[in-house]
This record gives C-alpha cells, sequence and structure tokens, in this order.
C-alpha cells in the first residue's frame, strides 16, 4: 500500500481499521484538554474502562461477604488466579496448566532461577544480551554472588558488534557454542527493550538446549505484543510484567511459565508456599507439601486479588480480539509510523535514524529513534503538545503506538507535532 503523510489518508486508514473502536475501551490521560497521543504503551499500558468495574466487584464482595469471598464471591478469590491461565496461555503460545500469575516479574526471575539456575562443576555460567535491562543485570549478578561466583567470570554477555545497533543470531550462537558445557542458563529479554529488536527465540532455545544448558525468556517486552510460541519452542521458563503491553496497571503481577515437561517433578529445586501444595489437601493444612501438577506448584501465596482483577479485565479484551489480529495491525500502524518519521525526515535538517530492525519479523510495537543533532528538549516539547514519548540518553526516543488503542490519525498527528518542534528550533 502506498502511504500519504495527510490527515485524509490517516482517517481512511482508521475508518478500515477493525480494531478501532477499541480506542473508547480505554482510558486517556489529557493535555491541554486533550486525549494525548500516548506512545508509552511498552512501558504503562493505558487503562481499559473496564479494569475499575473488576476492582470494584471484588470490594463489593469484600464488603458483603468478608472471608466467606474466598468460596462464595461472584468469582471466589481461592481460584480467582486460574481464570487467567486460558487467556495467557493464548498470549504466549502455552497449555493453561504451563502458565500463571504470582508476584511481579522480578521476583518471578529470581524463583525460577532457584529452580533453572543451578550451577554444578565446571557448568556455571549464564548467557545474556549486553546492556540488559538494568533489574535483569541485578538479578543475575545477585544470582552468581549468592551461589558463590564472581559476576564477570559466571555472566557473559553477547556484544553487538561495533557500528551496530542490532544483535547478531550468528553472534548469539555462537556465544552459546564458544561457553558450550560452562553454561548452565541462557536467561535474554524476549524484544530488547531499548532498540525493540526481537530475537528469534525458537533457534537460541535450541541452541541453548544443545549444549546441555536451561533457556529462560524475560518476556516482559514480548507478552502481548508478538508471537510466542513457548511450548512450541520447548523453553523451559519465561516471565513477563502485565503492566506493560497488558495494560493491567502500575506495578502489577507478573505471569510466568514453566515447561510441563517440569510438572509433577517433586526432586526439583524450588522454593515453596501453600498455594503451590495441591488444591484438594491444601486446607488440611498437611506438613508434607504435595505440589500442583502444573505450573502453580511455584506459587507461594494466596493470591492478590485486587492486583488480578485487572489483569483479568484486559485480558478478557484479548481473549476477544486475538493475537493474530493485534499483530496484523500492530504491522500496519508500524509501518505508518516509520513513513512518517521518513517524511518529516526529508523536511528537516537533523536526521532520524530508525535503530529497530526493519524487518517486521525482527520486530514489535516499538519504533527506538535515534534523533541526530537533538536533545532532550525536543521530549519535552512533544510532552507539553500532548504526545506521551520515552526519552533514553543519549538522545533515543522509543515510540510504541500499543494497536489496541493507538489510531492511525495519531501517528500523522505526531508527525506534524515532532516537524513543529524540530523546525521552531532549527
Ligand atoms: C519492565 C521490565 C522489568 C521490570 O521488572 P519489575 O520487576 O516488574 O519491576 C524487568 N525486566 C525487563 C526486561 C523489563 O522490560
Amino acid at each position: 500500500m502506498q502511504f500519504e503523510n495527510t490527515l485524509a489518508f490517516a482517517k481512511e486508514l482508521d475508518a478500515k481499521d477493525e480494531l478501532k473502536d477499541y480506542r473508547n475501551s480505554f482510558l486517556f490521560p489529557k493535555i491541554n484538554g486533550k486525549q494525548v497521543i500516548y506512545f508509552t504503551g511498552n512501558s504503562l499500558g493505558l487503562q481499559p474502562k473496564n479494569a475499575k468495574l473488576y476492582v470494584n466487584e471484588v470490594m463489593k464482595d469484600w464488603e458483603e461477604l468478608a472471608v466467606e469471598g474466598h468460596f462464595y464471591a461472584e468469582k471466589p478469590w481461592w481460584d480467582y488466579h486460574e481464570r487467567l491461565a486460558n487467556p495467557l496461555s493464548k498470549i504466549v503460545g502455552a497449555k493453561p496448566s504451563e502458565v500463571s500469575v504470582m508476584s511481579t516479574l522480578t521476583v518471578n526471575l529470581h524463583l525460577l532461577m532457584v529452580s533453572f539456575y543451578r550451577p554444578q562443576g565446571k557448568r556455571y555460567k549464564i548467557i545474556c544480551e549486553e546492556k540488559a535491562f538494568p533489574s535483569d543485570q541485578y538479578m543475575l549478578q545477585s544470582q552468581v554472588r549468592y551461589h558463590g561466583y564472581d559476576p564477570s567470570e559466571a555472566i557473559v554477555e553477547i556484544k553487538k558488534r561495533t557500528g551496530e545497533h542490532n544483535f547478531r543470531i550468528e553472534d548469539i550462537l555462537e556465544t552459546i557454542e564458544e561457553v558450550g558445557e560452562e553454561c548452565a542458563l541462557v536467561l535474554i529479554g524476549g524484544v530488547n527493550y531499548y532498540t525493540g529488536q526481537v530475537f528469534d527465540m525458537k533457534t537460541i532455545t535450541q541452541k541453548g538446549h544443545d549444549v546441555g544448558a536451561f533457556v529462560g525468556w524475560d518476556l516482559a517486552h514480548a507478552a502481548g505484543n508478538i508471537k510466542l510460541e513457548l511450548h512450541d519452542w520447548d523453553v523451559d521458563f519465561a516471565a513477563w510484567c502485565s503492566y506493560k503491553y497488558m495494560n493491567s496497571g502500575p506495578g502489577n503481577v507478573s505471569g510466568y511459565f514453566v515447561h510441563e515437561r517440569f510438572h509433577n517433578q517433586k526432586e526439583i529445586p524450588r522454593f515453596e508456599g501453600w498455594w503451590g501444595a495441591k488444591k484438594d489437601t491444601r486446607f488440611l493444612m498437611q506438613p508434607q507439601f504435595d505440589p500442583m501438577p502444573n505450573a502453580e506448584a511455584w506459587q507461594l501465596s494466596n493470591a492478590p486479588i485486587l492486583s488480578i482483577a485487572p489483569y483479568l479485565a484486559s485480558l478478557t479484551m484479548f481473549e476477544e480480539v486475538g493475537m493474530e489480529r493485534i499483530i496484523k495491525k500492530r504491522n500496519n500502524i508500524v509501518r505508518y509510523l516509520e513513513f512518517i518519521l521518513k517524511e518529516i525526515d526529508k523536511e528537516v535538517a537533523s536526521s532520524f535514524e530508525i535503530i529497530t530492525p526493519p524487518d517486521q519479523e525482527e520486530r514489535g510495537t516499538q519504533l527506538s529513534v535515534f534523533l541526530h543533532g537533538e536533545g532532550k528538549e525536543l521530549f519535552h516539547y512533544l510532552m507539553k503538545n500532548g504526545v506521551v514519548t520515552d526519552w533514553r540518553e543519549p538522545n533515543v526516543i522509543r515510540l510504541a503506538p500499543a494497536p489496541l488503542y493507538c489510531s492511525y490519525e495519531d501517528m500523522y498527528r505526531f508527525g506534524q507535532i515532532l516537524r513543529k518542534g524540530i523546525l521552531n528550533k532549527e
């Protein structure tokens, strides 16, 4: 399709967009009395309108039933979290028995590493990507130190080549090959938070297994954004936060995946709690831990219902739309945004460099744009004019037009504001 950088054309694309009505299912902040153009769904997704209904339902049950709500609430609390397994399994490509929700992302990765980072003899190294999200770096460093190793020896970072913005699959595979039988774990962010690069998780997982390592994925920027097939890719474990592309609310609970081949293994090392115990005997309060026969064996505490409620609200929308349609719109709107950026680039003296891979198999919703000759004032200008973006030093803006609530018109209007911001300065 031949794109045009005009309001009429953008409106035409919106009119044809089969997901256009979902925009009305979200609450937008306002700047100068106008709904913002929101590009930070990769950081905190907008609030779905049904989130309050789900939370209020719990508040009401708590008010009217108190402790009885565990069993007699509209959606009983004791197994409330199970309602999320089905929709989540579709989003991440898993069996419902392989996914659940609890705690938060960094906590869950630590907990999963109890099971999947088991250094022994010369097999003690962890492979990750260089400049991983800081929380992941701290997590990995503290894990290896906890096991008595020196992070500078035990953590092997996959490097980008000089002058390149993205990782090359051959370099990743070569690093895994080189570390070989010293590799205990490969743990990478499935979509790079800085560039938006999507990794070939299937090939990397296979390679990690070939050298005898466990392979896990941090899917913070992947879940609800790209197509995932965790079960078929044979991934050992994964975790993701729910507040980015899945719109569950600030700091909200994390989802996790444990491949079914690890279920029903009583000897697997794991930190355990009562909510991981078999349901039919859980309330007998026996001293012996008898694990759930699925990923829920990793659950510790009774679930935070008030957090899970808005997550469930959001998942009902994902279930209704399906990842396929989300990805279809995602590809179109990101291509339109890319086109707009290139058009504006022609009109201004400074130049934009999109550091996200151009191939849509290698990217999701995010475009990271290196703004040569621009500074943070531009970010402030955009914000003042109703465009919410994310700024990363030295001068990269990250733009993630979430397909459920961003419109093509947003892309057009953003382009005009960006152009003005740069030209006024020039
Ligand atoms: C957002 C993000 C996190 C955040 O972790 P929390 O424990 O939810 O605070 C961690 N890792 C990556 C890669 C992220 O993008």
